[in-house]
Formats: structure tokens, C-alpha cells, sequence
């Protein structure tokens, strides 16, 4: 099936809804097809957009998804709306539904081993149906390779790798060949989320667009990161004058 695409500053987002975005991963997962996905934000963009390596690495990916409300809104300004957000968080959490029912085997791979630990401790408790197969904190040597031998000898159905950004997505096209199946994801600070340490914004923030900003307030040490905003903006106004 050929889907339709909008490209933003280089990188070519998945126009889909959610359900339709959850069953295309299912699908690949059920017929046990290696699939890499991007779930990316404006951040990302801007930063594929200095760093032609890493806008590689996205472009190679099967599927770019809009995980940001920015992202949206650039498709709005070029005309081409994109039909929703499809963000890691909520990929994550109905893929585990989904795993729950069908027995999936899963990996988890990143944050710091507390977070790491009690992450795969509510995974296991909240989801019973999941075998769980693996995990390993974040910080690790990729040097000797060693976490990547052990989940290519694990093969799961889904590997989650939360490593933050550009790093999740360099571990996985780094060894990317040495996988013989599975679905792999990086999904930043979701491991945090599932692990107790953050809470996702409530809705209140949400809808109103603002959960970058309550992001901001828990972790001011994300102040850089939102600078890149009004720029992301305003490169995007500028390549539409140039189409
Ligand atoms: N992280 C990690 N290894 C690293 C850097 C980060 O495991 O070398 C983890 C970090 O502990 C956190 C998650 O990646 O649990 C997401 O980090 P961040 O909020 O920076 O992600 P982003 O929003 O950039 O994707």
C-alpha cells in the first residue's frame, strides 16, 4: 500500500492517523518484518537539517512520524495538513497493549538503570501477556557491541530505545544488520514516563498545545531545546516561498 507523505525541511513524515498508523506497525510485526521507526519532533528536524549523517539515518528509516504539535502546524503552513499527531508515548503504549494480547516479546534498552529497572517492572506488572526478554540501561560502551549481540540473539518483536535523540536512532542504524526481525523504535524520554520518574503533561496542556512548555517547567535543562522553535518555524515559511 503507498501512503501519502509531507516532506518538512528534508524529512518526510507519514501522513496517516493514529489507528491506521498502529495497524501498519502491527502488520510488520505480525509477519515478523525488520521496520525502523522515527517518531520525530521540530528539534529533530532542525537538527537532521545541520547534521546530513543524521538526516541519513531519518531519511533510511521506514517510517517518520509527526510527534509534536509543531510538526502539525509546519504542515498546516505548507498546505499539506498532516491528519494527527502520532507520538512515541502513544505508539508505545498501544503497541504494549497490543503485545499484551498477542504475546510479543519485548526489549528495553536505554535510560539510567533505575529508571531502566522499574520501566520493565511496570511493563511486566501492567502487561502481563508481554514476555518481557531484555533490558539494559542507556549507558553502556557501543564500542564492543556487546547490548546489540545480545538483543539480536534475543530477536523480540520490539525493541524500545530510548537513548534520547540523535542517539537512539544512531544505535539502531548502526546495528541495524546485525537484527533479524523485529520493530525498532527510539522513544526518548517514554521510558521515563513508563518508569514513574516523569509524568506526561496532562491533558490540560495538551490540548492546548503547550505540552512542550510543560516540559519546559519540569526540566528547565531543556530551556536550548526550545529555542530551536521559533526558528523551525520560520525556516519552514521560508521553504514554502521557495516551492
Ligand atoms: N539516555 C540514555 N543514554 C544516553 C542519553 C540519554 O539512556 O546516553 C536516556 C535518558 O536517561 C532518558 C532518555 O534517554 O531516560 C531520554 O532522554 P532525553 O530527554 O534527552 O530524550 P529526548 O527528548 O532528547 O529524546
Amino acid at each position: 500500500m503507498s501512503h501519502d507523505y509531507v516532506n518538512i525541511l528534508g524529512v518526510p513524515f507519514i501522513n496517516t492517523s493514529f489507528a491506521e498508523m498502529e495497524s501498519i506497525l502491527t502488520n510488520h510485526i505480525d509477519k515478523q518484518e525488520k521496520t525502523f521507526v522515527v517518531t520525530a519532533n521540530p528539534e529533530i528536524v532542525m537538527y537532521a537539517k545541520e547534521n546530513k549523517d543524521y538526516q541519513k539515518i531519518i531519511q533510511s528509516a521506514h517510517y517518520v512520524v509527526p510527534d509534536g504539535n509543531g510538526i502539525l502546524l509546519a504542515a498546516n503552513m505548507l498546505q499539506k495538513p498532516i491528519k494527527e499527531r502520532v507520538t512515541g508515548f502513544d505508539l508505545t503504549m498501544s503497541l504494549l497493549e497490543e503485545g499484551n494480547k498477542k504475546g510479543w516479546h519485548v526489549y528495553l534498552l536505554g535510560g539510567r538503570e533505575q529508571v531502566n529497572k522499574r520501566a520493565a517492572e511496570n511493563i511486566e506488572k501492567d502487561y502481563p501477556g508481554i514476555n518481557l526478554v531484555g533490558r539494559h540501561n542507556g549507558y553502556f560502551d557501543w564500542e564492543d557491541g556487546q547490548v546489540a549481540e545480545e538483543v539480536a540473539a534475543k530477536a523480540p518483536d520490539i525493541v524500545l530505545v530510548a537513548l534520547g535523540f540523535p542517539r537512539q536512532e544512531e544505535w539502531i542504524t548502526t546495528n541495524y544488520h546485525r537484527f533479524s526481525k523485529g520493530l525498532f523504535m527510539g522513544v526518548g524520554g517514554t521510558i521515563d514516563i513508563i518508569s514513574g520518574e516523569m509524568k506526561r503533561a496532562p491533558e490540560f496542556w495538551q490540548n492546548l498545545k503547550l505540552e512542550w512548555f510543560y516540559r519546559l517547567l519540569k526540566q528547565p535543562s531543556r530551556w536550548r531545546r526550545v529555542l530551536v522553535l521559533p526558528q523551525f518555524v520560520k525556516q519552514v515559511r521560508q521553504s514554502r516561498k521557495r516551492d
